[in-house]
């Protein structure tokens, strides 16, 4: 059974193989290279579904997708589901150096790591366990938020992962999420958490599990 993975970041590809391993156990996973829908969701949860739904369309296949980012309680929660482009370049490291002179002086530094994963399985998937005796009523769209807790830092540190890990100090760690190891951040993540509650999904929907 295969399952094409919504996201054209390689990044996200990288650490998704990684956190799902054993949970895909009998299933695929495919890259999805069609084209990317326009995420006019105003949460994580709407964009996350509007990506697995565009790739489910497309291929046929069940889709797998996330959309994440970085919301800071000093800015009202920017920049949110607007990380990615916070800068207007698309560009990693503008969109944190934007986010530490935004943060200049702030005293309040909490910030969350937020991640939605979404599955979506089109109708008339054969063979999968649910799509067989579905009614047509019966919901093929799921989703799962996941939160990571920290502060933004004052300045970068760290090597590792990609993104706003450089100044995210995740709770109760000593550094940045870019001073974790990838097996020390998959086991807290945003993202690892949101996609092993919706792995069960996966497995029991196409598995029977
Ligand atoms: P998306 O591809 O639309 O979900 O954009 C997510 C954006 O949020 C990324 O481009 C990163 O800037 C940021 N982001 C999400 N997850 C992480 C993470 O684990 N580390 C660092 N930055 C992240």
């Amino acid at each position: 059974m295969r399952i094409v993975l919504a996201t054209h970041n390689a990044h996200k590809v990288a650490e998704l193989r990684r956190i799902l391993g054993p949970a895909l156990d009998g299933l695929e996973l495919v890259a999805y290279d069609g084209p990317e829908p326009v995420e006019d969701g105003d949460t994580f949860q709407a964009n996350a579904l509007i990506k697995a739904r565009a790739a489910a369309a497309h291929t046929g296949l069940p889709a797998l997708a996330d959309d994440s980012g970085v919301c800071v309680d000093a800015l009202g929660g920017a920049p949110g589901i607007h990380s990615a482009r916070y800068a207007g370049t698309r560009n990693d490291v503008d969109n944190l150096e934007l986010l530490l002179a935004n943060m200049v002086g702030r005293d309040d530094r909490a910030a969350q790591f937020a991640c939605a994963a979404a599955f979506v399985v089109p109708t008339g998937v054969a063979g999968t366990a649910v799509a067989a005796g579905a009614s047509e009523a019966e919901s093929h769209e799921f989703v799962e938020l996941a939160l990571w807790p920290g502060t933004v830092a004052t300045e970068r540190s760290g090597t590792e992962g990609f993104g706003y890990d450089p100044i995210f100090c995740p709770d109760g760690q000593p550094g940045t999420s870019a001073d974790l190891t990838s097996d020390q951040k998959d086991a807290l993540s945003h993202r690892a958490q949101a996609f092993a509650a919706i792995m069960p999904i996966v497995r029991r929907q196409l598995l029977g599990d």
